[in-house]
Order: C-alpha cells, then sequence, then structure tokens
C-alpha cells in the first residue's frame, strides 16, 4: 500500500431510506483504495450529487465537504490509521450522544419508526426507554395535539403552511405538554433537549422560552438568520442557547462567533467537510464557545462524527438518532457502538465503517425529497 496515491474516479450511489434517501461518495485511487464519505440532498440541499459530479473532474483543487470527507477515508486507509489520526489525534475514546429526534421520528414516520407514537403515553414511555437503555440526554421537537394525537409543528418547512411563523398560545401550551410527559416517562436525571428549527421569529423564540422557564434545559436550539437578532434571544434566554447547523464555511460562523450569540455551535461535518469542520471548532474556541456535530443521517456520518469529536477539543456532546431503520445496518459495514449512552470512538483505518455496495444496490434510491417534502406528503 503505498501512501501517495492519486485518485482515479469519484462516484455516487444512493440508496432507500424510508422517507428519504442517503446518498454516498466512493473515491477510488489507481491502487485500488477506496474512500467513502456520506452526505445529505434532503435538508434543504438538493443538486448536491450534480455538484459533486460536476466538481469530481477537478477535486484536486476543490474541497467540497463530501469529496473532502471521502478523501480523509481513502487518506486514512493509505497510511493505516483511523481519520482522527488525521485530525490531530484522539484525546477522547468515546463521547457522550444524545438520542435525537427523541418521540419524533415515530411520531412523524410512524411506517419506518417502530413503535408509533399516537398518544402523549407513548411520549412518556419513550422518555422511560431513553432512561432504560442508559442514555443520558434526549432531544425533541414542537407538537401540537388534537384529540390527543400529536402532529409536528414546523411552519420553517411549510408544515402547517404558515409563512409568518406565529407562535400562538395553543402552539406554547402544546409544547409545554409534550415536554412535560418526556420529562415524566425519563426521570429528573435525563437531560432534555429541544430543537426549534427555523419555525418562529424573534418574538415567538422568545415566548417559547418563557413559556418554558421553569423546566430544566440542556439546551434549546435555534435557527435563525441574523446573528443580531440571535445574541438578542440569548441575552434572554433562561437555558443555554444552540445554533448554525445549517450554515457553511468558517465565515458564515464568524458574525455568529463575534456577537456571542449561542452557548454552543453546531457544525455540520458532512456539509462543510471534516477537515474545514476542525478549523470552525478552532474559530468557537477562540470565542469560548464549545461545539456539537450535526448528525441525523446514516450510520456513516455518525463515525464521522465520531472521528471529529473523537479530536476536537471543545466539544459539547454529539447529536445521533437512537430510532433507526429496519434496514439501516444492510447498509453499512459496521454499525456505531453504544454503551453507556456513549458512542465509541472506532479505531480501524479510515473512519472504521463503509457502505455495503450489496446493501445499497438491494434498497434502490426513492423519489423522495426528506424533509423538501414535509408540506406535501408526510
Ligand atoms: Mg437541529
Amino acid at each position: 500500500m503505498s501512501k501517495s496515491t492519486t485518485i482515479s474516479s469519484v462516484e455516487t450511489l444512493a440508496c432507500d431510506a424510508g422517507w428519504r434517501n442517503y446518498h454516498f461518495v466512493k473515491v477510488t485511487t489507481t491502487d485500488g483504495l477506496v474512500g467513502w464519505s456520506e452526505y445529505d440532498e434532503g435538508f434543504g440541499a438538493p443538486g448536491v450529487t450534480a455538484a459533486i459530479e460536476r466538481l469530481s473532474a477537478r477535486v484536486v483543487a476543490l474541497a467540497l465537504g463530501a469529496i473532502e470527507n471521502a478523501l480523509l477515508d481513502v487518506k486514512a486507509k493509505a497510511l493505516g490509521v483511523p481519520c482522527y489520526d488525521l485530525l490531530g489525534g484522539k484525546i477522547r475514546d468515546r463521547v457522550r450522544v444524545y438520542w435525537s429526534h427523541c418521540a419524533t421520528w415515530r411520531i412523524n414516520h410512524p411506517d419506518w419508526y417502530k413503535p408509533p407514537i399516537n398518544d402523549l403515553d407513548g411520549v412518556k414511555a419513550i422518555g422511560a426507554e431513553v432512561r432504560e437503555k442508559k442514555f443520558s440526554a434526549m432531544k425533541t421537537n414542537i407538537f401540537v395535539y388534537t384529540d390527543g394525537k400529536p402532529q409536528g409543528w414546523r411552519p420553517g418547512f411549510g408544515s402547517p403552511f404558515q409563512p409568518e411563523i406565529n407562535i400562538d398560545r395553543n402552539v406554547l401550551r402544546n409544547l409545554c405538554m409534550h415536554l412535560e410527559a418526556i420529562r415524566d416517562g425519563a426521570g429528573p436525571d435525563v437531560d432534555l433537549l429541544l430543537d426549534l428549527n427555523f419555525n418562529a421569529k424573534t418574538e415567538g423564540y422568545l415566548k417559547i422560552l418563557r413559556a418554558i422557564e421553569k423546566m430544566d434545559m440542556f439546551w434549546v436550539e435555534i435557527d435563525t438568520f441574523n446573528p443580531q437578532a440571535l445574541g438578542y434571544i440569548r441575552r434572554q434566554s433562561p437555558h443555554p442557547i444552540s445554533s448554525c447547523e445549517t450554515l457553511l464555511g468558517l465565515r458564515e460562523f464568524l458574525p455568529y462567533f463575534t456577537e456571542q450569540a449561542m452557548d454552543v455551535a453546531i457544525i455540520d461535518t458532512p456539509w462543510n467537510g471534516v477537515w474545514q469542520s476542525m478549523k470552525i471548532a478552532a474559530a468557537a474556541e477562540h470565542f469560548e464557545v464549545n461545539v456539537a456535530p450535526h448528525n441525523f443521517y446514516g450510520h456513516l456520518c455518525t463515525v464521522m462524527n465520531a472521528h471529529f469529536c473523537a479530536a476536537v477539543p471543545n466539544l459539547r456532546i454529539m447529536e445521533t438518532d437512537i430510532d433507526r431503520l429496519a434496514w439501516d445496518h444492510e447498509l453499512f459495514t459496521h454499525v456505531p457502538e453504544f454503551v453507556d449512552g456513549h458512542l465509541v470512538i472506532p479505531d480501524r483505518p479510515g473512519w472504521g465503517t463503509e457502505p455495503s455496495e450489496e446493501g445499497l444496490r438491494a434498497h434502490p434510491p426513492q423519489n423522495k425529497g426528506g424533509l423538501l417534502n414535509y408540506g406535501l406528503k408526510k
């Protein structure tokens, strides 16, 4: 195995992931090494595949995140080391995770995530499941209950269609009810996180923060396009604020850092590239801010983020989806290992897992848009 090698091809592959598709980059070298990354088209990023295919011929000069991540994998394999060694080395063997989209996936996508949740008892039950499975943190979203049945409230993604994204009394009341149920099930010792995404404006975010002032929250996650608006919110918030999961590149993060707009900076490493993400984390450290990876994709993204978390000093916690598709494990050579609410950092060369091409072929991609089709189809 030679340590210097040349990329001979860059391919994209995809497979069925229930309500969306999973997407992968495969780079092959002239001496037969293969590097992989996972990327996403469903979270507001349609057309990434076309961009990768157009950029692949100029791969040396361009560091698009998905290509960068596949190159890290192939380089680490050429050297026979785990990717975290390319990032400065491992400073922890395991990473604390939070159970993301807790209740959310079982309410929004009952066809794929079992058992379905149809009422507050189900929400309470998953809270208890988090504790019983020894996870120490969970994150949920906004739900409105009609005749006792929950429905996701995400006007920032077009459902319901309320482009004004105001927060009214009914949403506040239902959100409190939902949070109390999940806390009731989980007990007092599990950390509770809330993701508000882009579902309000400044006034609405502040109304939510006031409504849940007395609750014990690990963080409230808020996306807003305006760094000053987020700083204004943070300085009035009784809870820590996390943000920035949709930003691209250090230049987009800097206004949020200089504004001291959030307590925790969330970095999407599949989008940004893990190497570029290390730079963003280093800048965050200068501003006394810890980071957390945005991770709600397939298992390859989870291990890519694991390497990032292994190497980054100023880490807060890692996002991960514990509810999985029935066929998720067929798509990869290794699945993530969780022990006592922590992800064990894999020490195998490269990322330590890769897609199984046979598994991908068995689940061909469907015509689905992930979050982009929320307003059209559940
Ligand atoms: Mg989020």
